[in-house]
């Protein structure tokens, strides 16, 4: 498999990051996953305006995003799948441990590999951690991702695909790699981004075609919504069957059905929206 890396093309086999880079070391970097249809990457831009974000958030010298759409391209030729994802990874780059950063990224673009279409449902846990809506890396798409890890290994152990967390406040916020919806009243909603969330590409775009209403919402509406759906770029829109021990009967429900196929409709036909 071919990667980007070092600015140009590498084998897996043979790329070598170094044991000094900050990525690495102390996590200091940025990603995004995105999802490629047929060859092509979708909603690239907004994945790229979110990589700058988060690297001006953390610091981390401006990336250069014209590379980064040509490695995007590079690697998807090199390695053709009709749904597969992109993996771009951005550190703060070399320099010895306990020093500052280099002035200069790391930027590896890998393609993970072909996905497949998600289920229409899944099941989702809560978790008693809490998400901080005021630390220094709110809203930022960084490496630093072992709390998710160790949340979703929850949820796997519990047979759900997915852990959901509240703020610090007790507010609904996020799961660990997805935004979620709650249906009240047949009207959509979802926290909103000062609860801590990360702005997610395919949270935006189902508040644009759907439009979800950004509300505060505690975490106890898990137990009084009617219905519930997570989007992530590798979910889309899907929906939740149970949530902890509650079981939500017949899904997806129909306004939940509804988005479903307003984001099938819309993402089909725009592959940049
Ligand atoms: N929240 C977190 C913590 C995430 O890591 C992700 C995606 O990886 C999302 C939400 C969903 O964002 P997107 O729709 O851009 O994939």
């Amino acid at each position: 498999m071919k990667i980007w890396l070092d600015g140009g093309l590498q084998d897996t086999e043979t790329a070598r990051v170094s044991v000094f880079d900050h990525g690495l070391t102390v996590g200091d970097g940025i990603f995004e996953t995105v999802k490629a249809v047929d060859g092509r990457p979708f909603a690239l831009t907004r994945h790229l305006d979110r990589l700058a974000r988060s690297a001006q958030g953390l610091g981390l010298p401006a990336p250069d995003l014209d590379e980064v759409r040509r490695a995007c391209a590079a690697v998807l030729d090199a390695n053709p799948m009709p749904l597969g994802r992109l993996r771009i990874t951005y550190t703060g780059g070399v320099s010895p441990l306990g020093s500052d950063r280099g002035d200069q990224g790391t930027t590896l673009v890998v393609a993970l590999g072909q996905v497949t279409r998600r289920p229409d449902t899944t099941a989702v846990i809560t978790v008693p951690w809490t998400r901080n809506e005021r630390g220094a890396l709110t809203g930022l798409k960084t490496t630093s991702y072992a709390e998710n890890v160790v949340a979703l290994a929850r949820a796997h152990e519990l047979g759900a695909s997915e852990a959901l967390f509240a703020n610090t406040v007790g507010q609904l916020c996020e799961g660990t790699g997805s935004n979620v919806f709650v249906v009240l009243d047949g009207e959509i909603h979802t926290p909103p981004v000062a609860s801590g969330c990360l702005a997610g590409i395919t949270r935006a775009l189902a508040v644009e075609w759907t439009g979800a209403k950004e509300t505060d919402l505690p975490l106890t509406v898990l137990a009084e919504a009617d219905e519930i759906f997570l989007t992530s770029t590798l979910r889309d829109v899907q929906a939740v069957h149970r949530v902890d021990d509650r079981d939500l009967g017949d899904t997806p429900g129909p306004v939940t059905a509804k988005a479903m196929r307003v984001w099938d409709e819309r993402a089909t036909d725009h592959i940049d929206p």
